[in-house]
């Protein structure tokens, strides 16, 4: 079943990936303009990449230095969405030494690498120029030889470190040990469940209808974004002797409102994030003899490459930016890490809420903001959505993502795909 077709309003923009000369016959410069499948766009934008992380930057440098913030950070899936601004909050808020772990494509002479690549290498580059380590690692980080991998960097380079993120996001898992693949399914438990839904591509909004997880969906999707994975690198890094003394480690999970509860929290997806919630206590246990804490971080909904692919979501995402930018208080995933690190973690004051989660989707559950959500949410039709929704808002937002549409970069221009990260080339 497709939830979300292609974009007719991206389609405006031609999606072709041309090359234009051969003035470097090793690296032929191309013109890259989105190219936009379902719910992925399957081209990406080096210096606009660069641009998005440039400005995420400037967000976390506006705000000042984070005191006491963490000096040594490894964040794994680092290079998109949550995890990504993890590392640009960590490293410009705290001026942390950053270790990224992910999993992209780099680039060829004549292909584009994915967002994620690009985003890194931006990050690289302007982490160097303020003098901050920066290193990173691309592979499964499922995997035991990646795990080893990333020990074995953080022993050369870093002694210990104070900080783990975990922000993977991936449909699927290879078991280290059993080899077993799990694909994770974003399906209701029990019944039927349908509910509004937002074609992302023409702001046509219709029903979408569906079918209960069957068979052992519920336990794959958990073995893929539950909490296993999370335990064992951090048992892995406690039993190498690299986890510092009051060392904090993160995993993010989601919410929302009750509108979305078939699809997410009472879901496959959110039987996942129970996972982590249990992992999360066994975390803290492990981890009392070095003063250390394990959280979960509940956060916003946003528009990244995970969260497009869920039904339903986009459509309350366009209504719920809507309301958060009328009243102030709409955040991207920039704010949400730095509001993360600097006025929950770091703060000497998390406010952990009655199961000991930390809360950063606090001002998208406000009362006001799901009340008035929760009536547009009854009134929304294809008709009055662009009055309702912020359906450019979310588009853009998408676009950026895979570095289109920024301010200061000449789309026109050829450019070359196979930038290097410097760590990795
Ligand atoms: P994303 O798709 O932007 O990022 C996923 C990251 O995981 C990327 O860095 C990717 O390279 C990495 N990754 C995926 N598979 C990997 C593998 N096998 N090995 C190494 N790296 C791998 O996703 P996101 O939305 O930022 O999600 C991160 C976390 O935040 C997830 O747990 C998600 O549920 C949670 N979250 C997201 C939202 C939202 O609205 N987007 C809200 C709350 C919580």
């Amino acid at each position: 079943m497709s939830f979300v077709s292609t974009s007719a309003r991206l389609r405006l923009v031609k999606p072709v990936v041309r090359q234009a000369g051969a003035a470097n016959a090793e690296r032929p410069p191309m013109i890259i303009a989105p190219k936009i499948r379902g719910f992925i766009c399957t081209t990406a934008h080096p210096e606009g990449c660069a641009q998005h992380v440039a400005q995420q930057i400037a967000v976390v440098k506006g705000r000042g230095p984070v005191a006491n913030g963490p000096k040594k950070v490894l964040v794994i899936g680092s290079s998109t969405g949550y995890g990504l601004s993890s590392r640009i909050a960590a490293a410009f808020g705290s001026q942390a030494a950053t270790l990224g772990v992910f999993f992209e494509r780099p680039g060829e002479a004549d292909r584009c690498a994915t967002a994620g690549w690009y985003n890194t290498a931006a990050f690289e580059n302007e982490a160097q120029a303020a003098g901050l380590y920066a290193r990173s690692i691309n592979g499964d980080a499922y995997s035991a030889a990646i795990k080893a991998e990333t020990i074995a960097a953080i022993q050369a380079d870093l002694g210990q470190v104070d900080c783990v993120i975990y922000s993977l996001a991936s449909p699927r898992r290879t078991h280290p040990t059993t080899g077993e693949v799990y694909k994770s399914v974003l399906k209701p438990i029990g019944d039927v469940y349908t509910n509004k839904n937002l074609n992302t591509g023409t702001g046509v909004v219709n029903e979408v209808s569906i079918e209960p997880a069957e068979g052992d969906d519920i336990a794959q999707t958990v073995a893929v974004m539950g909490g296993e994975d999370w335990e064992l690198w951090i048992d892995e890094l406690q039993a190498a002797g690299v986890l510092a003394e009051g060392v904090q480690t993160v995993s993010y999970s989601y919410i929302g409102p009750e509108v979305t509860w078939p699809i997410y929290k009472n879901g496959t997806i959110g039987r996942a994030k129970e996972d982590l919630e249990r992992v999360q206590k066994v975390l803290d246990a492990k981890l009392s003899g070095l003063k250390g804490k394990a959280w979960v971080s509940v956060n916003k909904a946003l528009v990244t490459q995970a969260s497009s692919a869920i039904p339903v979501v986009p459509l309350y995402i366009s209504l719920l930016y809507k309301v958060m930018k009328d009243e102030g208080t709409h955040e991207d995933c920039i704010e949400q890490m730095d509001r993360l690190f600097r006025d929950r973690l770091y703060s000497g004051n998390p406010q952990p809420d009655e199961v000991g989660r930390i809360r950063v989707d606090d001002w998208e559950m406000t009362p006001a903001v799901q009340a008035l959500v929760g009536q547009r949410w009854v009134e929304v039709n294809t008709e009055n959505f662009a009055q309702l929704g912020d359906f450019e808002g979310y588009q853009s937002s998408f676009l950026r993502l895979f570095g289109f549409g920024l301010k200061g970069v000449d789309y026109t221009a050829e450019t070359h795909p196979d930038v290097k990260i410097p760590s990795i080339a």
